[in-house]
This record gives C-alpha cells, structure tokens and sequence, in this order.
C-alpha cells in the first residue's frame, strides 16, 4: 500500500524542500510503527529540480483483525478467513489515511519550524496512488478530487489483465496534478482516501466528526459533493453525518455575510456582541416571536421543538413568563439545552419556572394541555408533510393553547441567499419549504378547523419580489366563551376527521 508525492519545487526554491515540508530528511528511509503495521518513508528521487517522497505502509493483518475484535466492531468482514484474507495490507485505504496523519502529521497541519514561509506556498504537486479502492468509480474520483483544484487521472485497474473479458476491478490507479499548498494536498487525501474506500477499519465515533471538519476546514464546507464524502467518511451513520454537516453549514455562513435560520444560532452568542454585525436572522426572529408573546399576555408558553433552549433562555430573563416549558423530540438537543441553560446551577426558585420535555409533536401529549401560549419556531419543515396533520392535531386540536406562533423558512427567499446552490432547501434535514401562498393555505386551514384566527408577519429583511427569509403565522384561539356556535360544531366534527388521520399516521 504506498502513495508517492513529488515536485518540482516552489518559485525559486529547491524541489528538496519538500523535506522540510514534510519534516522528513531526503537522505534516510525512516521507520514509524503504527498501529496497524509499519511505515516508511523514503525518497526514489530528491533532486534540485525534482523530488519524490513516497509513504508505504506494510500492514500487519493479525494487528488489523486484533484491533477489529478490541473495538467490538470494524471494518473486517465477518468470516473468519475473510478477516485474514483481504485486500487490507495491498490497497490504499483509510490505513493509508491514518498513516499520513501520523507520519506526516506537522506537515497536515502546516507546520514548519525550520523554514516557516514553505507550508503557505502554493506547489507543483504531484501524487500517485497506484492501487486504489474507489466505490463509485473513477467518475466518483474525478467528483471528488477535481473540484478543490487537482487534474484527475484515475485509470480502473483490470481484475486480471491476463482476462480482459473480466472487466474492470474496484481499484482505480490514481495521479493528481495541481498547485496547491501541500498541507491541503495531505489533507485532501486524509479526508477522501477512506471515502472512496468506504469501508473503514475502525469503528467511527462521535469525534470523528471532529477529525473530519478540522481536516475538512477551507474546502469541505464549499465542496459539491460534502453530503456523500460526509455520510460516508463517518461510516454512514446518520446522526453524526447531520451533526457534521449542520457545522459544515454553520461554517459556511459564518464565513459570508448572510445571516441564516437555525444554523446561525450556535454563532449567534458570539454576533449578539458585537453591534456592528449584522443581527442575524436567528436572533430577529427570537426578537418577533418574544414580541407576540408579551403583546399576547401570556404567562405560561411552550417552546415545541426547542432545539438547544435558546429561545427558552431568552423567556426565563423576562419575569412576566412565569412558567417556560421546552419540548423536543431529540434527547441529544435537550442535553444541549439543559447545559446551555445550566438546569443544574439555577436556584429551586428559578428551576420551578422551567422544565424540559422530551416527546414528540407527532402525538398527542397531556403535559401539553393548559399553556397560555405555544411557539413552533423552524419546526414544521422538520416534520414529512404526512406527519404535518398529526401535528396540526396534537397541537390545535389537543393541547390547544390559547396562541400558537409558527415560523417557517420562505422558499421564495432562497434565491437571495448567495450560498445556497439553486433549488436547494437550507438545512439537511428540512424535509419542504413552502413559498408564502402555501404557508397562508396551510395556516388558514389550520386555524379554521380549529377554531383559530390567524395573522401573518415578515421577520427579516422583506425583498419586495420574494418577501422574507422567515414567514410568521400568529393564531389566536377563539374566546369559547363568546364565540359563535356554528364555528364550534364545525371544529368538532373536523377534529374527529384529523384525529382519525392522526391515528392512521
Ligand atoms: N425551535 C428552534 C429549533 C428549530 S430546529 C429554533 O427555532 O431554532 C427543529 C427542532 O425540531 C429540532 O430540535 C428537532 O429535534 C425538533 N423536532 C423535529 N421533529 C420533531 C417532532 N416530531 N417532535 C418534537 N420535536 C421535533
């Protein structure tokens, strides 16, 4: 298993230089056992004009299976013999990866004590990868390599060039040519070696996703492919693919100018600071729907789908809300949010004013039942339009609180963000975004089946053509007391419809 790295040297600078670089000395062959086998580096050429520096790493297979067994998982096949008899020790893989970011690890994070200015130069490079496993193909190489600046050239390896007629094996030769920085390169192959491998050795946890964003930092988050090179480097487990690929967004929007919704709020405790910034669309809408509220006389409010308590946070510092009740499906969230808002330090007195739920708004819940007010705030476009009515019931028809306030991104408003690739919706797991007609359809629906009315408000910055980022629906519940007969019968027999649906869903 090797790969090869060579140059021809920076502007004015001898091709060696990459020792320095790679904080390995042209002259010696060296050692480093890792934890799978034994690395060499050592140089075929170091020339003035060109230099050569190839890592090859001889895995030790009983390590490999070892190690598999110890973390109770890997990515050794389940046979037995097939745990022995793989194509681990000859192809370039995540071993490979691991390898580089030990070997070469001063040099992946741009390091350079003796010559300093090397590791921000830009360099003719170029790397070759003779035997590579490439799910996908070499189409999947060229997606994945081309974008961040490398010419491709991946050429798929026979199975048996005895056999022509066999075709083609999974293995790709693999060249890249390109000027870059040559911490990007390492960083580059750290990050898609395993992707295109897919299979990974070990078992992939939650820092993981660390390792991915501090490898895939400048190029990951603008990169066409991130949801494929996430999902798979994290091994396809869906929890951290989301988790990273919300900080990617994160990441991405801290960067440009453009406030956007949920994403924005882990950085939002940072930008309230500073008063030049721009207020990001986050912290607008808190601002709205904490003005609805105290217009509303409420006392007593839910926070459905609070996500990480911010907006809870901002309740708990106004005394007329004497009571702040934050509802999630996601424990992982609610762990967020009881740190955030250290649960564990407060006063009794200022712990009785809240409490944290975890449930879910697909269903009915009696603890919900009672409350002056309720905010549904980035939260509908969570849920699949099936399961849209079971909420509709669960919070109208059941806990049926005297106002709801609903906020939803405006889809219309996409084409202003400038980041946002065309016909794409703004976070990962927004499973619609309605246009301002469809999120009025819904909600004059809603009220009426339920005897609400309904107003609606811009929140952020309206564009005369496509409105604003954010739309606002605020529902009032008809006074029982005064309201007309008729609108009560019509509510009763529509609630028996919607609760059929919302059994059936
Ligand atoms: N209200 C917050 C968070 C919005 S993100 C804000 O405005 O920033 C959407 C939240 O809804 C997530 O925390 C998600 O876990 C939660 N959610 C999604 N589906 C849910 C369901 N069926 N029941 C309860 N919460 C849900």
């Amino acid at each position: 298993m090797f790969l090869t790295i060579s140059t021809s040297g920076a502007a004015g600078r001898p091709a060696t230089d990459l020792g320095f670089l790679l904080h390995k000395h042209p002259d010696k062959a060296q050692r480093f056992s890792t934890s799978h086998g034994t690395a060499h580096v050592l140089y075929p050429e170091a020339g003035e004009e060109r230099c050569t520096a190839a890592l090859l790493l001889e895995v030790d297979p009983v390590a490999l299976v070892r190690k598999g067994k110890e973390r109770g998982r890997g990515g050794a096949p389940d046979s037995a013999l097939a745990q022995y008899v793989n194509d681990r020790p000859y192809a370039a893989s995540s071993l490979l990866a691991v390898a580089i970011g030990s070997v070469f690890s001063s040099a992946v994070k741009g390091q350079c004590t003796a010559r300093p200015e090397l590791p921000g130069q830009v360099w003719p490079l170029r790397i070759e990868v003779p035997v590579l496993p490439a799910r996908g193909g070499a189409g999947l190489v060229e997606r994945l390599f081309a974008p961040l600046g490398w010419k491709v050239t991946a050429r798929p390896v026979a199975l048996d060039e005895r056999f022509p007629e066999w075709g083609d094996s999974r293995y790709v030769s693999l060249v890249l040519e390109g000027e870059l920085r040559l911490a990007d390169a390492l960083r580059h192959l750290y990050v898609l070696l395993p992707v295109l491998d897919d299979a990974k050795h070990y078992w992939i946890s939650s820092d993981e996703v660390d390792k991915l964003l501090r490898a895939g930092e400048g190029w990951l988050e603008g990169h066409p492919e991130q949801r494929l090179i996430t999902n798979r480097y994290l091994g396809r487990r869906w929890s951290l693919t989301r988790d990273a690929l919300d900080r990617l967004a994160l990441a991405r929007l801290a960067e440009s100018d453009d406030t956007e919704p949920e994403e924005l709020d882990n950085a939002v405790d940072e930008a309230e600071d500073t008063a030049e910034r721009p207020v990001p669309l986050a912290v607008q809408r808190r601002q709205a729907i904490l003005g609805v509220l105290r217009r509303s006389g409420a006392a007593r409010v839910l926070d459905l789908g609070c996500g990480q308590g911010q907006l809870v946070g901002e309740l708990l510092k106004d005394a007329r809300f004497t009571e702040v009740v934050g509802v999630d499906v996601s424990v992982r969230a609610l762990k967020e949010a009881s740190r955030r808002l250290r649960l564990e330090r407060m006063t009794e007195r200022q712990a009785a004013r809240v409490a944290l739920l975890q449930g879910s708004l697909a269903y009915t819940d009696r603890r919900l039942t009672g409350y002056d007010a309720a905010v549904l705030s980035e939260v509908i476009e969570h849920l699949d339009l099936p399961r849209l009515p079971a909420l509709e019931y669960a919070v109208f028809g059941a806990a049926r609180p005297g106002t709801v306030v609903v906020t939803t991104p405006n889809v219309e408003y996409n084409v202003r963000w400038e980041t946002l690739p065309a016909g794409h919706v703004r976070h990962g797991d927004h499973r619609f975004e309605w246009t301002r007609e469809e999120f009025r359809a819904w909600a004059v629906e809603v009220a009426e089946r339920h005897a609400y009315d309904v107003d609606f408000a811009p929140v952020g910055p309206e564009d005369p053509e496509v409105g604003p980022p954010t739309q606002m629906a605020v529902f009032r519940k008809h006074d029982t007391t005064t309201k007309h007969d008729t609108t009560g019968k019509h509510d009763t027999t529509r609630t028996t419809e919607t609760t059929k649906e919302a059994k059936a869903a």
